[in-house]
Formats: C-alpha cells, structure tokens, sequence
C-alpha cells in the first residue's frame, strides 16, 4: 500500500506551487519542542507494559511522532502538550528551543541530539507520574540530515561544520551547522522554531551550504 500522508501531500502542492526542484538547493524542516523517552520512562510515565503510539512518521526513517504527550516542568513554568518522538532512546532527554527554555527557566545548553553530556535537569510529566531527568535537557544545535550520495554532490563531509543560506524576505546566512551523513537519512536541514521564525520559515523552503 502507498503511505501517503497528509504532510506528504501539503509538501508535493507547495513543491508544484513554488516550481521547486532538488537543485534549488537542500529542503529545510523545522522542528518543534519535542522529549524522547527511554523504555524505562515510558512506562513510568504512561504504565507498565506501555508501548508508544505512532502517530505519524517523520522525514528520517524510522523516526516517528507519537500520540502521546507530556508536559515539562521547569523552575519557572511548564510547557504543556510537548510531543512525543519514537522510537524509545536509551537516554531520555528533551529539545527545546531558547525562547521555550527560558520561558520555564533553564538556561540550556546548544548540543547536538543524543549527546546530553552537562545538558540541564528538566522534569518530564504526564497526569499518572513524573521523572526527573538529572540531566537531558537540550537546545538542538541546527544540522543536515544527509544521505552519502548528496554529501558528495555538495562536497561535505560527516561531522564537518558548514554555513547555509536561506534566502527569502527574511534572509539569513547560519554558521555553525553540523553535516551528519547516514543511508538511513534523507536530505533535509533541521532548525528549531526560533531559527526558523527568524529567517521567515515556511514549508518548502530550502538553504545553499556556503564556506
Ligand atoms: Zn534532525
């Protein structure tokens, strides 16, 4: 059966709209606040035995949103219906943006997705029970999701820091954008919502890597 999903559709009508093709440069998606949960904390979190409900899949394979939300408590607030991003991960461990961060109180550290090393304390919760992660809380350094035949039309490299540029109304050239270069990605540069609120974000939009 095609899996053809709402998301998909919206992204080919604005593609055909704007008359946008792969050599215009490399597609930019946002992402939102979001926690990946260990097994562990799913079932503290939501009860013994319980599975995460996939909701929808995401560009990365594998990767998909759930139906469950939590929310995250910080000193100085909460951030209600965070969602929930599948597969469990060995380490729990939340993404927000700055604005989203300090909004609760916490003043979180820009590291790459995974690597929660001197990340901050964040409390996860739902209506049943709440965790403490002692240390998981991030602000998801911007990178591109790139596949090993793009990276060798564009000239990067895995782990290599690049400058993109987004044109449009609100233009911006970021510095600082890690290449991570994997078979299971599809193309795709990832901001979060401050980064892309700031340079006019709307779907379809796409960046050029500059040196
Ligand atoms: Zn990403």
């Amino acid at each position: 059966m095609v899996d053809l999903n709402l998301n998909y559709i919206v992204d080919e009508v604005i593609k055909r709209l704007y008359g946008e093709n792969e050599d215009e440069g490399i597609l930019v998606e946002a992402s939102g606040r979001h926690v990946h949960l260990s097994e562990e904390h799913v079932e503290l979190l939501f009860g013994k035995g319980y599975k995460l409900v996939k909701s929808r899949d995401l560009s990365q394979f594998g990767q998909y949103l759930c139906e469950e939300k939590v929310n995250l408590i910080g000193p100085k607030g909460v951030l209600e219906n965070v969602s929930v991003l599948g597969p469990a991960r060995k380490d729990s461990q939340a993404e927000l943006s700055k604005t989203d961060a300090i909004s609760i109180g916490i003043n979180a550290p820009v590291k790459i997705s995974g690597n929660i090393e001197n990340s901050e304390k964040i409390i996860i919760a739902t209506s049943m029970a709440a965790v403490t992660l002692q240390r998981g809380l991030i602000v998801a350094k911007r990178h591109i999701h790139i596949t090993p035949e793009d990276a060798i039309k564009y000239g990067v490299k895995d782990n290599e820091e690049v400058s993109i540029d987004i044109c449009g109304e609100r233009g911006v050239i970021f510095k600082n954008v890690t290449v991570r270069v994997s078979d299971k990605f599809s193309t795709a540069v990832h901001l979060d919502y401050d980064e892309a609120n700031a340079c006019g974000f709307y779907k379809g939009i796409r960046a050029t890597i500059i040196r």
